[in-house]
């Protein structure tokens, strides 16, 4: 297996991978310059869009249109002019909350979670689905920082990461009505090792964690919770993965620079920096979509 950065800008706060088959390209976000990014793997054009907000996810839709989530909630983005448009608002009375973490659901749903990001007060985020005609239904609450979420390759199981918990946690999930239910934990990352923040699921049905503080990806088993695996990054906060090209089997990582003193990035000067791991030996599943 072989990684390297792609030769794109480094983010602050790079989060957010998503690989798109039909354009053959991926997506990601820096949240704190409120920037959408873009790259082309055959002909390595790199696109970054402004939103003019503070935005923590970019995805698909059947329409070819994108979904972005922004400082005040769901908004359409268009993928040829970057211009957005509001789709639903969300936590308007809780100014320090933003979103985290979004992905969408094997029925077409947007997950997004929140959290505050002024304070990072314990407990005051929610997590919340985007539905086909545009509702919001609150999923989770109590949540502090938001993060990976998967659903297994049976659509049985939805795993879910909250990231100062230090834990994975699998939900029953019920695809038809989107309805989670008998939580458990099935993966504990020791305080020494960091904290979980994005993941992906492969077509094994294997988690693939990044490691915010961790320098690394892990792979684990989620029935036994065991480590199979771990990709060694350069970086020391690893924010998310995904599976993309043209099989599936590379694996795409976003890292970030922001949580690390001036010092610290002195060592790391591929902080921020996205990086690919070519034939991972492993094969990711196509996106979800928004239905719409
Ligand atoms: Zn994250």
């Amino acid at each position: 297996m072989e990684c390297f950065n792609l030769r794109v800008p480094a983010c602050e706060l790079g989060e957010g991978p998503v690989w798109d088959p039909e354009r053959q390209c991926l997506w990601w976000v820096d949240i704190n310059q409120g920037a959408v990014h873009q790259y082309h793997i055959t002909s390595e054009i790199h696109r970054e869009i402004k939103t003019g907000s503070l935005c923590s996810a970019v995805l698909l839709c059947d329409s070819g249109k994108l979904i972005v989530t922004l400082k005040d909630g769901f908004a359409y983005m268009d993928a040829a002019t970057g211009s957005t448009a509001c789709l639903a608002k969300i936590e308007e009375d809780l100014p320090e909350n933003r979103f985290n973490d979004a992905k969408c659901d094997p029925a077409g749903r947007v997950w997004a979670g929140t959290m505050n990001y002024c304070s990072g007060q314990p407990g005051a985020g929610n997590l919340y689905a985007l539905e086909a005609e545009h509702t919001v239904v609150k999923k989770l609450t109590d949540i502090t920082c938001s993060n990976g979420m998967a659903w297994s390759p049976d659509h049985q199981l939805f795993y879910y990461i909250d990231s100062p918990t230090r834990e994975v946690t699998a939900f029953s999930y019920d695809k038809a009505t989107g309805t989670i239910s008998n939580k458990r934990t099935i993966i504990q990352i020791p305080e020494t090792q960091g904290m979980p923040d994005g993941m992906t699921i492969d077509d094994e049905g294997m988690l693939w964690v990044a490691v915010w503080g961790g320098s690394s990806v892990i792979r684990y088993d989620p029935f036994s919770g065991k480590c199979l695996s771990k990709i060694q990054l350069p970086v020391v906060n690893v924010t998310s993965c995904t599976f993309g090209g043209e099989n599936l089997e590379d694996l795409y990582i976003t890292t970030a620079m922001t949580g690390q003193s001036d010092e610290a990035l002195k060592e790391q000067p591929l902080a921020g920096q996205v990086f690919v791991c070519k034939n991972t030996g492993c094969k990711g599943l196509p996106p979800h979509k928004f239905r719409d």
